[in-house]
């Protein structure tokens, strides 16, 4: 057989039927390469968000509000169904699409009647998505000659039951997929699933967190051996920065697992921050790719790419952070201390970013969530506990930071108007991160980018495409 490749499409590269067109000329040109697709597929843009608040509408009761937004994701859907597929395939196609909004429709009367969401509903309602998407596209690519099947994603990504955040079970989802999707892969055809979602062993439907379509596409390469795991996306690749906040951000050529790891855990929304594990088990090259300008050659994620002789690769920024200090007036730092304000954590399942630690006082941070109070309340018992939202965390990765002298100072001197709150090197020799107000952020990182990628290495960033910028 030929090699297998992932091919990941997220949202705006199935926005609309122009998109989904693009989407089957990419997956062609894979074809006649010789490799077999896997595609996985997101929602269409924003769908997600509008599925959420939907289901939050009926949860509060608004039942006329939930279901215009049902309304007019469902006229979307079929036109887009309509524009992609004709003849009997439209009919079919569009009377599926009206069934499963008539059931939507359905749930949502049915919580604004209860008027409580939960997250096992919300689940339930947020996977129409990634399962309409997937229908659509699977028959849009047959009419374009294709041989494509559709695959229910959830019959394959076997999770537990943490609704909105599920753990995938890595051996159970191997033996799906190789019953399910091996085959017809085998036999040449192009098997199309949706993202994100999955299902619990007894079939009731979860998702793995939000962006979570890299994760499916990472669990599926790793799952089957995959030759490669493409992430097709709306920009170049990774860049040296969000090109939102820093339009002159560069791509960056080749980045290792690690780095990449540490840049979607810090943020960079880019990659979904679980991505990379499964690829690194089986050390399967990760692409970034735009499906806009798929000729480009976007970022290759490798277990070692060529050393960089600039420090960063990155800048990442993680906002809605909370800091919470924690002050012993007591008990200092005695034996036991730590572990008994991490239990606390453990205890309300909350992860913590980053730590910094006196003699007398500990400082966390965390996402801003409904839980902070019952956390503070928790942590009261053992010490003074303040806790102060609206922080962003900005991380700079790059390989061997520690190797090189005057960085820190570089760092802090390029943003030195901005008032820092907390500072973490070491943790790995990759990252160094700080923290700041959410409002000082954007600023922060242009200058940050300035200093630092002002003299790109060539080896490693696009700089032909620096050139045609400045002209
Ligand atoms: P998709 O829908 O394809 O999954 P996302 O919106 O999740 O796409 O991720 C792509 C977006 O990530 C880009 O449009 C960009 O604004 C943002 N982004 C943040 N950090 C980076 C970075 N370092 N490099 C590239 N894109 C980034
Ligand atoms: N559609 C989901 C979301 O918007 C998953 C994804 O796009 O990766 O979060
Ligand atoms: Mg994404």
């Amino acid at each position: 057989m030929s090699k297998l490749v992932v091919m990941k499409f997220g949202g705006t590269s199935v926005e609309d039927a122009v998109a989904i067109n693009r989407t089957a000329q990419i997956v062609r040109g894979r074809l006649a390469k010789r490799v077999t697709p896997i595609v996985v597929v997101s929602a269409m843009a924003k769908v997600t968000d509008q599925l959420l608040a939907a289901a939050n509408a009926a949860g509060r009761g608004d039942r006329a509000g939930a279901l215009a937004i049902s309304a007019r994701l469902r006229n979307r859907h079929l036109e887009t169904a309509s524009a992609l597929v004709s003849g009997d395939c439209k009919v079919g196609v569009c009377k599926w699409i009206d069934a499963e909004f008539d059931s939507l429709d359905e749930v949502l009367r049915g919580l604004s009647a209860i008027g409580e969401l939960t997250p096992r509903i919300s689940d339930m309602v947020v996977s129409i998505g990634e399962r309409l998407s997937s229908r659509i596209i699977s028959e849009g690519f047959r009419q374009r000659d294709l041989d494509a099947v559709y695959v229910d994603a959830r019959q394959c990504i076997v999770t537990d039951n943490q609704h909105g955040k599920a753990i995938p079970q890595d051996a159970l989802i191997e033996q799906r997929l190789r019953h399910h999707v091996l085959p017809q892969a085998e036999a040449g055809r192009v098997c199309v699933m949706g993202g994100f979602i999955g299902a619990t062993e007894k079939g009731v439907t979860t998702t793995l967190g939000r962006g979570g379509s890299d994760f499916t596409a990472a669990l599926v390469g790793g799952g089957l051996d995959a030759g490669s795991i493409e992430i097709w996306t709306d920009v170049n690749g990774i860049m040296t920065t969000d090109p939102r906040i820093c339009p002159n951000a560069l791509r960056v050529k080749t980045i290792s697992f690690e780095e990449a790891a540490e840049l979607a855990y810090f943020g960079a929304k880019v990659l979904h921050p679980a991505t990379i594990l499964p690829a690194v088990r089986k050390n399967i090259p990760v692409l970034v790719l735009n499906s806009k300008n798929p000729t480009n050659e976007g970022t290759r994620i490798i277990s070692l790419p060529p050393h960089c002789r600039s420090p960063f690769k990155s800048i990442a920024v993680k906002r809605r952070l909370t800091i919470i200090d924690v002050v012993a007036s007591r008990m200092l730092m005695s034996y036991g201390y730590m572990k008994s304000i991490f239990d606390v954590f453990d205890k309300h399942k909350c992860p913590v970013d980053m730590v910094s630690t006196s003699e007398v006082s500990v400082s966390l941070t965390v996402d801003s969530n409904d839980k902070l109070p019952d956390i503070a309340a928790d942590l009261s018992q053992l010490a003074d506990v303040k806790y102060e939202g609206r922080k962003a965390l900005i991380c700079m990765v790059g390989e061997d930071i520690r190797g090189q002298n005057g960085i820190a100072a570089r760092v802090f001197q390029s943003i030195r108007h901005v008032n820092v709150r907390m500072i973490s090197q070491g943790a790995s020799e990759i990252n160094m991160s700080f923290m700041i107000e959410e409002d000082d952020a954007e600023e922060a990182i242009r200058s940050l980018h300035d200093e630092f990628f002002a003299d790109p290495d060539p080896e490693i960033f696009d700089v032909e495409a620096l050139k045609e910028v400045v002209g």
